[in-house]
């Protein structure tokens, strides 16, 4: 009988994050602060910090506990997640400088008529 020793991460973690966030990422929720509740495979939820203040990026989950210098799944779907949300706030934010630009350039014709 071969021994268990602990397993050396597996090199598909960062996919199985993507699989979770292509799953499950509408159910992630941001607690602020860089702290997320992630969904579980086995229901329930993790509790992943992203260490925005600086520090070590954690997850509640057993993997990260095994692994600490690793990033989880659930660590890297909310990371996604972040990326994600960022993206949609810089383009939100560029939809109303471009709206404000267009009421700029509008009034200026609108001046010299
Ligand atoms: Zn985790």
């Amino acid at each position: 009988m071969i021994e268990k020793s602990v397993p050396a991460p597996p090199a598909t973690r960062e996919l199985r994050g993507l699989a979770l966030f292509r799953d499950h990422g509408a159910e992630i929720i941001h607690e602020g602060h860089g702290v997320y509740a992630v969904p579980g495979c086995s229901g329930g939820s993790y509790t992943v910090d992203l260490a925005v203040f600086g520090g070590e990026e954690s997850c509640s989950c057993p993997d990260h506990a095994r692994h600490p210098k690793y990033s989880c799944k659930h660590l890297i779907a909310a990371t996604i997640s972040r990326a994600k949300s960022r993206a949609k706030a810089r383009r939100e934010q560029r939809k109303r400088t471009a709206s404000r630009a267009a009421r700029g350039n509008v009034a200026s014709l609108t001046v010299g008529a």
